[in-house]
């Protein structure tokens, strides 16, 4: 297993739409252990594999019961409302208050290839989204209204230019 850098906000893979798992083989499993163990270190509740560089359709989760695995992953139902001060770990320092709907179920294959499903609102059904979200090259940023998320893009951007700059 190995931990991997983070790709981060300005990354292209992580606008890009992941594909398909086809087989569930050694390389998925092996791609599953270090997305776990990129996960604990960083550490956050969700991960993507765009968001270690790997454009396919794969996620892991812990938001407190243990480790989760959804490959190729489906939202099958959302309802109601609910805002949270959303972070994610590609866009690192920044939290913004973030209204989805607050149930979410998904339905994927685990690492055996068995359809599987999580249900749940709150912390859980916030997760599922925000991850399938990232699965088709979507960032949080884009879940805020025009104002909130112009203002999102300019620090981020400012964020950016500062690199490197020494004050
Ligand atoms: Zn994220």
């Amino acid at each position: 297993m190995a931990i991997f850098p983070i790709r981060t906000f300005g990354d292209p893979v992580l606008r890009a739409q992941a594909d398909p798992v086809v087989e569930i083989d050694q390389t998925i499993h092996r791609l599953v252990a270090d997305m776990l163990e990129t996960m604990y270190d960083a550490p956050g509740v969700g991960l993507a594999a765009p968001q270690i560089g790997i454009s396919r359709r794969v996620v892991v989760f812990d938001v407190g019961e243990g480790p989760h695995v959804l490959v190729n992953p489906e939202l099958l139902e959302t309802e109601g409302e609910w805002s949270f001060d959303e972070g994610c770990l590609s866009v690192p320092g920044h939290f913004w208050p973030i209204t989805r709907p607050a149930f979410a179920r998904a339905r994927g294959l685990n690492l055996e290839g068995r359809s599987v499903e999580y249900a749940g609102d709150e912390l859980l059904g916030r997760v599922l989204q925000h991850e399938v979200d990232h699965l088709n090259g979507h960032l949080l940023i884009e879940r805020l209204d025009t104002k909130p998320r112009k203002q999102a893009l300019r620090d981020l951007r400012e964020e950016a230019l500062g690199l490197g700059t020494y004050e």
